[in-house]
Parts: C-alpha cells; sequence; structure tokens
C-alpha cells in the first residue's frame, strides 16, 4: 500500500504576507478556479473581474498591456499577442472579409508584405503596395473596397518616413482605417493615436523588451467595436502571449525611456562619424539634414531620430562579408533593438527574395547595411565601425 502524501492536492492559497513583492509574480497558470458556478457565471457577464483559462487573458499579459496602453495612450486596453506577426495578423485577418482590400505602404517589414502577397490573396482580400511618403501615389492605389491603409512611420531599411498627416486626412475623408505598425519610433518618438491612426500595433520584441530574449505583440485600436474584436480573434486564433515572456517584457520596459535615449543620442553620433569615412558612400539617418525625409521627420517625431543608422559600403559581397567579420563584438543578425548594437544586411536577409535589380531600385547594394544601436559606449562604437571598415576596404 502507497502512502497518500497529498502530492495531487493544489495548494488553497498563497502563503499569506502584509507586505506585497515589488516584482510582479509571475502566474504561469493555465486556469483559475472559482468558488461556485455561480460566481463563473458572475466572471463570464463581467459582473466580477476573474481570470478564467490563459488564453483568455492573464496576470502577466495585463500588467504589460496596460504599460503600453499608458506609453501609446490607446483609448481603450489593448491586447499583448504573442508576437509582432501575430499583432499583425490579428489586425489584417481579423478586420476583413473576403472582397476587400487593403493597401500597403510599399516597404513594411518583410513578413508583413508576405502576409499581403501571399496570405491574403489566398482569402479572396486583395492587397496593393504604394509609397506612403507619396500621398497622391496611395490616393490613386486606392479601390472602393479599400477596407484598410497599412504602414510604417518609418521604413525598413531605408529609412523613409510616411507622410502621416496626409494619409490619416486620406483615411478619414475615405472612411477607411489608418494602421501605424509603431515597431521601429515607439511611443517615446512617436504616438500614432495623436496623429490620426485608428490601430497600433508594436512588435514588443524589439525596442520595448529589448534584449532579444522575448517574443511579443501588441494591438490596440482607437474605436471600442474594433479594438473587442481585436480581443476575441486573438483568443479564438490563440495568438495568445505566454505569462514568462510577458514577465521578462515588463521587465525591460522598466528601463525602455533609458535605453532610448541613450541609443538615439549614441545613433545621431555614429552617423555623423559613418559619414566622415573613407568607403562609406551613404549614410541614411532621418536627423541628418541630408536625408530626404528629415524635415518631415523632425516634424512627426519631435526632433527624436530614433535608434536605426543605415550605410552603404562601396564594394560588393566581399566587401560585406570582411566587414562583419571584422566588426568583431557586434551580433550580425537579423533584429533591432537589443542592448547591444546589431547589423544586418538586407540583401542577404530580409530582402533576399527581391532580385538585384529590384533591390537596386530600392537603394539596396551589397555593401548597404543596416545599424540597430545599442548602449554601448558612443566613442567605442565609433571606433569598432571605423576598424571594420578600413579592414573591409583593404580587403
Ligand atoms: C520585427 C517586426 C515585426 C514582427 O514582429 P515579431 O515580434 O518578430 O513577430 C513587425 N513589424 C516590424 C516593423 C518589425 O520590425
Amino acid at each position: 500500500m502507497k502512502n497518500e502524501t497529498g502530492s495531487l492536492m493544489r495548494p488553497d492559497a498563497l502563503p499569506e504576507s502584509a507586505s506585497r513583492p515589488v516584482v510582479t509574480p509571475l502566474s504561469p497558470s493555465v486556469v483559475y478556479a472559482s468558488d461556485t458556478p455561480d460566481m463563473l457565471d458572475q466572471q463570464y457577464e463581467g459582473a466580477l473581474h476573474g481570470y478564467t483559462y490563459a488564453r483568455e487573458g492573464h496576470p502577466n499579459a495585463d500588467v504589460v498591456a496596460k504599460r503600453l496602453d499608458r506609453m501609446e495612450q490607446a483609448p481603450h486596453p489593448g491586447v499583448v499577442t504573442s508576437s509582432g506577426m501575430a499583432a499583425v495578423s490579428a489586425v489584417l485577418l481579423g478586420l476583413t472579409k473576403s472582397g476587400d482590400h487593403v493597401l500597403g505602404g510599399n516597404q513594411l517589414y518583410g513578413r508583413s508584405l508576405r502576409m499581403m502577397t501571399d496570405d491574403l490573396p489566398r482569402l479572396g482580400i486583395a492587397t496593393s503596395m504604394a509609397d506612403p511618403g507619396d500621398i497622391d501615389a496611395m490616393r490613386s492605389a486606392l479601390r472602393p473596397e479599400t477596407r484598410m491603409i497599412l504602414i510604417e512611420a518609418v521604413s525598413n531599411p531605408t529609412l523613409r518616413v510616411a507622410d502621416v498627416a496626409g494619409l490619416a486626412a486620406l483615411a478619414q475623408e475615405k472612411d477607411i482605417l489608418l494602421v501605424v505598425d509603431n515597431t521601429f519610433t515607439t511611443p517615446r518618438a512617436f504616438r500614432p493615436f495623436e496623429h490620426g491612426a485608428d490601430i497600433v500595433i508594436h512588435s514588443v520584441t524589439k525596442l520595448l523588451a529589448g534584449h532579444s530574449d522575448v517574443m511579443l505583440g501588441y494591438v490596440a485600436a482607437r474605436a471600442q467595436t474594433l479594438n473587442d474584436r481585436l480581443r476575441i480573434f486573438t483568443v479564438t486564433a490563440g495568438m495568445n502571449p505566454s505569462p514568462f515572456d510577458c514577465w521578462l517584457a515588463e521587465r525591460g520596459m522598466l528601463s525602455f525611456d533609458l535605453r532610448f535615449d541613450r541609443a538615439q543620442a549614441t545613433a545621431t553620433r555614429l552617423a555623423d562619424h559613418l559619414a566622415t569615412l573613407p568607403g562609406v558612400t551613404r549614410v541614411i539617418y532621418p536627423g541628418r539634414s541630408d536625408h530626404p525625409d528629415h524635415d518631415r521627420a523632425a516634424a512627426l517625431l519631435g526632433g527624436q531620430f530614433c535608434n536605426m543608422v543605415s550605410f552603404e559600403l562601396d564594394g560588393d559581397r566581399s566587401t560585406a562579408n570582411a566587414f562583419t567579420r571584422a566588426a568583431a563584438g557586434l551580433s550580425f543578425a537579423p533584429t533591432l533593438g537589443d542592448v547591444g548594437t546589431t547589423i544586418s544586411h538586407p540583401a542577404s536577409s530580409s530582402h533576399r527574395a527581391l532580385t538585384a535589380e529590384k533591390r537596386a531600385e530600392l537603394g539596396m547594394s551589397e555593401g548597404f547595411f543596416r545599424v540597430s544601436v545599442g548602449l554601448e559606449d558612443a566613442e567605442a562604437l565609433c571606433t569598432v565601425f571605423t576598424q571594420a571598415i578600413a579592414d573591409a576596404q583593404s580587403s
């Protein structure tokens, strides 16, 4: 006969403490127990707030959502999703129907573009892309059945700036939704709701969580009905985030403002430094007066130009290989927003599916690099670039 050890019993409650933890507790529980069917009724009817099943919501997601709602000044509580792409998908799949048309910016994040070109048409949703910096081009791409416009305020990786004011006016005139993916710009530099956006999307994975150890997304809508639909769709589609990822994201977000300001200041310094180096044919940073959208960026982003810098090396793939090899200490990795500086090479990663001609049209040669500036000492970072670029040029 085996001893009954009580191992199957769940604890009734946490140990009592008159004081409270400073750090948000991690709540991995998938299910929540209610006292009675009556109580459960009240929960489902909204008379009592209580969690039921983690796909429908859990404390760690709500803590992160509240923080993002505040940062974006969201009119209603937004939804935290398992990735940035889950948030993009929730908007594109959850708010459209067969027969609709969606107009996208022509330099959206690669996977967003892919959903526009490969997946929505399969479901009977037509899509097209146009330059979000050119309001006439966007206007002429509209159709009677256009349901929404999806843009990023600053494009990847050429850092062009969308005509958000023009697009907000156009969307309002045509009674369609303006959806802004605010991942690059972050609410520190730009709050899309204040500029007429109807829906705001984030990949929290990037600058907001900031440590390359979490995948998470966020979406919020201005209209309560759309916000409700997004919440219901993400639950139905299983786009819910893991409590641990939310817990890590909250931890990262505590230092977000400081990290952003530091990375941005260093990016300004690095951009100007790169422009002085032999072998660098072009530097793209919206904060520089030689950037084609500098004035628009200054007006839109309130003098903040964020942490992303792109530049072009004189040379071919072998120059590019020599540069990443020589840039010791910097990660050559296709992401952004990490505490450490990362470099990416669109020709071999995000834009590899395009032909060389198409890339050339977008201004992305084999020597083109995108830098996500991190928190290193600015002068030390400049030195690493100086040396790596000199090595690449002499190779
Ligand atoms: C990374 C990124 C996404 C996708 O986010 P994930 O968290 O990687 O799914 C969407 N939009 C932009 C602008 C991004 O940079």
